[in-house]
């Protein structure tokens, strides 16, 4: 890795303000280029979640804390993030009516698994592709695609910050 990156990235001030923090709590001299290092090696991280980060290690590390232990302390703040939020909005969610099947499902196209069915005809259009994306005329069937709720659906979303594991 070339230092050229690092010279001339623009360190956010309050990760500077933060690691500043740090540094006085842990009774570490923090030098310039390893604020640039650590900003450089972070700078894939959202900033605010990142400074409560280091807050975080602020208050239990004993020494100056690897990158790697400032990333597991962003992780896991970020994953209590989804679960609340994803909580919030299961919470938020219409009073279920056990007479309206509509108002079992935060969506009703996939009901809520994240697929939906489609039928293809089997037959190649004007864009040379049938409707399942196959390039060559076969027989009808039904495929499944992602639905349009994936990202926003509160039950989906739910389960994906119960299930998410740890990126290192
Ligand atoms: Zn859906
Ligand atoms: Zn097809």
């Amino acid at each position: 890795m070339s230092s050229e990156p690092i010279a001339s990235l623009v360190v956010p001030p309050e990760l500077r303000r933060t690691l500043g923090v740090l540094a006085l709590a842990l009774n570490h001299t923090l030098e310039e280029p390893q604020v640039r290092a650590m900003a450089y090696t972070l700078r894939d991280l959202d900033v605010a979640l990142l400074s409560r980060a280091c807050a975080e290690v602020a208050k239990t590390a004993l020494f100056w804390p690897k990158v790697a232990e400032i990333r597991e302390a962003y992780v896991r703040l970020e994953r209590a993030e989804a679960e609340a939020s994803a909580d919030r909005a299961l919470a938020a969610l219409p009073p279920m009516d056990p007479s309206d099947w509509r108002s079992w499902y935060a969506c009703h196209d996939c009901q809520d698994t994240s697929f939906v069915l489609l039928e293809c005809n089997g037959l190649v259009d004007d864009d040379r592709a049938a409707r399942c994306g196959r390039p060559r005329e076969h027989e009808a069937h039904r495929f499944a695609v992602r639905c349009a709720c994936y990202l926003t659906n509160p039950r989906l979303r739910a389960e994906r910050a119960r299930t998410r594991v740890s990126r290192p």
